[in-house]
């Protein structure tokens, strides 16, 4: 098996090329979400390939999922490949194929794949069409070095992770496609870098909470009540009371970056009082355009994007926030609220002895000849319906890429290191497959 590995090996440093050029053909598509472009050329150019190489392919719409419209139908596409010799385990490797925009500040054209020295530049080389890619050609390495395993190994490309994946992870999870039997390991090649294995994320509670006031004429504030003025109430205590107890929280789990080992909560919007206009003001100062008129706000909502730990319960968040709203009711006058769910997930963590931990951990030390380090992420990626829809607790995220260029201008992915990972992933899918432990 030695023999096979390090054949293995070099036949994936053989394919660097190969692998360049399957990263820009991807990244080339400008799959950019929101509003979810080029989905299906993107799952076709997947999935062609890997049944020229005898994957059987299904493409799977998210059809009845939140963000799927026939404008921007959210196609999926799921490829196996039934290894040989009977028994065995499944491994699948798991990536969005979905971009965030490009956004201002690029030196290099985001969807042109420009390679400079070692690095690919653009949206999605990184976040994570680079992974996606190292996956790839892993499995078609094994494959053509005519290694036979037992089980079976699945790629996936799917949609919308980056707003929510509900039309792509959750509905496949949601049809079974990442539960037991059909599958056991997942590995998702998100941008964590070569030599960590990301165990999970901490949990998440998005909500609205909307303050109720009653309008009245501008210039006379006192015949109204403003719901503006009572949602700065709470936000006041959000910051001055609730933030300080947050930042005291700290979770045993080794979230990266650090500075999110504790409970955070962001007030991710805020629109109270009359529509927003659009008015500017010419170059006579004069006001052009649609103009405000003066009315007491009677309504004001907030979103609230609040992160919890593992130690933290998610009734427990809901608790503190409705604690916080109900003593506002209680002594100020005329404070009135709703609170609406918008949507949560656990805290998730992989056991550290879970097979795909400990067959990725030694194909790193193999591969790299360093141990690897465990981390867990500060935000949530689509290991979460993996978890919950699957009922699957056997999945890491793994891949090539320095997380902080993901969303960035001139995000690149490192072509050694997408390199050494796709190695990784062959030796962990090979040992996964042969249900090899330890
Ligand atoms: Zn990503």
């Amino acid at each position: 098996m030695t023999t096979d590995n390090d054949a293995l090996l070099a036949r994936i440093d053989a394919k660097r090329d190969e692998l360049v050029a399957l990263t820009q053909e991807l990244v080339r598509i400008p799959t950019v979400n929101p509003p979810g472009d080029a989905y299906e050329a993107c799952a076709r150019v997947l999935g062609e390939r890997l049944r020229k190489r005898g994957f059987a392919i299904e493409y799977i719409r998210g059809e009845g999922a939140p963000g799927d419209k026939d404008s921007h139908p959210r196609i999926n596409v799921v490829a196996r490949y039934q290894g040989a010799i009977s028994g065995g385990e499944n491994v699948h490797f798991n990536g969005h194929i979905d971009v965030v925009e490009a956004g201002p500040g690029w030196t290099h054209d985001p969807f042109a794949a420009e390679v400079v020295g070692d690095r690919i530049y653009g949206r999605g080389t990184c976040d994570m069409k680079g992974g996606i890619a190292a996956s790839v050609i892993a499995v078609e390495a094994i494959l053509e070095a005519g290694i036979a395993f037992p089980g079976a190994i699945e790629i996936s490309g799917t949609v919308d992770e980056e707003s929510g994946g509900y039309a792509g992870v959750g509905h496949l999870a949601s049809l079974g496609y990442f539960s037991a039997p059909r599958v056991q390991h997942v590995i998702i090649p998100e941008p964590l870098g070569v030599d960590r294995i990301c165990l999970g994320h901490r949990g998440v509670w998005w909500a609205e909470v909307e303050t109720h006031g009653r309008i009245a004429h501008g210039s006379m504030p006192f015949l109204g009540d403003s719901a503006i003025n009572h949602m700065s109430a709470f936000i006041h205590l959000l910051d001055t009371e609730l933030g300080p107890k947050l930042r005291e929280r700290h979770t045993a789990q080794p979230v990266e970056p650090p500075g999110a080992r504790v409970s955070t909560l962001n007030i991710n919007s805020l629109h109270g009082g009359q529509v927003e206009q659009t008015f500017s003001v010419d170059d006579q100062g004069r006001p052009t355009g649609d103009l405000p008129s003066p009315v007491v706000a009677h309504t004001c909502r907030a979103v609230l994007d609040r992160r919890f730990i593992a130690e933290e319960s998610l009734e427990s968040v809901k608790a503190e926030i409705v604690a916080m709203l109900d003593e506002l009711k209680a002594r100020r006058p005329g404070f009135d609220y709703g609170l609406r769910d918008i949507m949560s997930f656990l805290p998730t963590a992989t056991p550290k002895d879970a097979p795909v931990v400990d067959a990725t951990a030694r194909a790193i030390a193999r591969v790299l000849g360093r141990e690897p380090s465990y981390i867990s992420s500060p935000g949530t990626y689509d290991q979460k319906h993996i978890v919950r829809t699957g009922k699957l607790n056997q999945c890491i995220a793994y891949g090539p890429g320095i997380l902080d260029l993901a969303h960035q201008p001139d995000e690149y992915v490192g072509i050694q290191a997408m390199v050494d990972s796709s190695k990784i992933m062959a030796l962990a899918a090979l040992s996964l497959t042969a249900g090899r432990r330890g």
